[in-house]
């Protein structure tokens, strides 16, 4: 390199602070925009996305131009999803304090691996971890792991299981792998999430191995279908149905594994915070006899994404498991993140988990979580009103809605996609096309929903003509 080429390190703090700057000024810029513009983007926005196609840039480019491009292709091609009305999915809208923390954090770029590569996120961690345990009524042994998402947290969750089951006969997992390795079986309802049946192929366990167990017409795995269970056994039960948001039937089903010594993973990624509210202790009762829990902040709690947690009352075997063998002994004596979690390197997110809960408090989480409930609840009674029909117990956060057909219901789907005053996705429930709506942003009001009801009206009766001049 040439001495002019070297330059473009030198520091420069101004320039900096001003590219920082321009950043606020865009996203406050998208912000004020948020609630007015269309929930999902144009075609025209969409097809603007070309811009980005070029080969791989060669030569440097300016700071303060890349960020304009993004500003003005990359804003208006996403999808509005912390405005209120973007219903599609789990996604979770996004608590402003979470984000202003997150945005410091930034500045920081830390390594969250080690004590000693950034103390500040083992103890956040830490504190985090015990505040869990308490909202979540979980016993006090558990610990926490923060990953990407809850598909990650459950592909934790199963390798302990996978560990401890195949410790507890003998079988040196680190040594021998998995082949010729006692056998491990699967119990799951075909309710279960696909992210649970990947995690599982992840960890060599096939299809061939698992039990899959029928569920009742709400999607909650039928308790008396429920076939031996013994101690070579990991049962996966689900709380919050991906699409009815549903509750698996937890404490007489836990209980009799956990008398057969088979390891219970809870799939909570959304309903698990319906631990944090009085209003939902009958979906929940005995969930916090499993053995590990995998949830994520960024759907019902509101942080940005990025932000699942595994939560483990067997330190041992999570942390064998993930680290194959004992080595963690090798530690220091305070927290070591990477021990909870499969890898080394990576962004402190527990920054926007703590300053969340530490933003709303156990009130405020309870609040939050009976929030989204009483939208959903509204929601569907505006529906009703219109004649729409709703094929689930809206017991949570999601509602599953059709039309008299499941034609009509169809192509009313597309025309609700189409207007973009709200977003909702589809799905087949109980063999019919349904709408389905997942209530989870803190930013949905009763507005949101007066304004969804009627384009879910408006848009009938696009698609009742369009179907009727075929
Ligand atoms: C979203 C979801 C998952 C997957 O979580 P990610 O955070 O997307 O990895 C798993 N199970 C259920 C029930 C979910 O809703």
């Amino acid at each position: 390199m040439s001495k002019k080429d070297i330059s473009y390190f030198i520091r420069n703090e101004s320039q900096e602070k001003r590219l920082l700057n321009h950043a606020i000024d865009y996203s406050f810029d998208y912000i004020d925009r948020i609630v007015t513009r269309n929930v999902f983007p144009t075609k025209e926005a969409i097809n603007n996305l070309s811009i980005f196609d070029e080969p791989c840039p060669v030569k440097r480019s300016n700071g303060e131009e890349i960020l304009s491009l993004l500003n003005k292709y990359g804003s208006p091609a996403t999808v509005a999803q912390t405005g209120g009305r973007y219903f599609g999915f789990v996604s979770g809208g996004m608590l402003p304090i979470s984000l202003a923390a997150r945005w410091l954090s930034d500045c920081w770029d830390q390594n969250a691996l080690l004590f000693i590569s950034s103390p500040i996120m083992a103890k956040l961690e830490l504190i985090v971890e015990d505040w869990l345990k308490e909202i979540f009524k979980l016993p006090n042994v558990t610990v926490a792991g923060f990953v990407s998402g809850t598909s990650m947290a459950t592909f934790c969750g199963l390798a302990a299981a996978r560990y401890k089951i195949l410790s507890r006969q003998g079988w040196d997992l680190k040594e021998k792998g998995l082949r010729n390795a006692p056998e491990i079986k699967v119990i799951l309802s075909t309710q279960a999430h696909s992210s649970v049946i990947k995690a599982l192929t992840l960890l060599g366990i096939g299809k061939k191995d698992i039990a899959f167990v029928e569920a009742d017409n709400q999607g909650r795995i039928k308790s008396n279908k429920i076939t031996c269970i013994d101690n070579n056994t990991i049962l996966i039960l689900q709380a919050g149905n991906v699409n009815s948001g549903s509750f698996d039937p937890f404490i007489s089903i836990i209980e009799e594994a956990k008398s057969k010594n088979a390891w219970v993973h809870v799939d909570g990624a959304f309903g698990l915070w319906a631990l944090a509210s009085k209003r939902f202790t009958h979906l929940t009762q005995g969930i916090n006899l499993a053995d590990s829990w995998s949830v994520d902040a960024h759907k019902t709690l509101n942080t940005p994404y990025d932000n699942g947690i595994i939560l483990c009352k067997d330190k041992e075997a999570l942390v064998s498991a993930l680290h194959a063998g004992g080595d963690y002994l090798m530690f220091g004596n305070e927290r070591d993140n990477m021990l909870y979690t499969p890898d080394m390197s990576r962004r402190g997110r527990i920054v926007e988990l703590w300053a969340a809960i530490k933003y709303l408090g156990k009130q405020g989480i309870e609040e939050l979580v009976n929030h989204l409930n009483d939208m959903a609840i509204l929601f569907t009674q505006e529906l009703k009103k219109h004649d729409f029909h709703i094929l689930n117990e809206v017991v949570f956060n999601q509602v599953l809605v059709a039309c008299d057909s499941d034609e009509l219901t169809k192509k009313t789907l597309e025309k609700i996609q189409e207007l973009r005053i709200c977003w909702c996705g589809g799905t087949v429930w109980n063999k019919h096309i349904a709408i389905r709506i997942s209530i989870c942003s803190w930013a949905t009001d009763r507005k949101d929903i007066k304004d969804s009801v009627n384009s879910f009206v408006k848009a009938r009766l696009i698609a009742i003509k369009q179907l009727n001049n075929k």
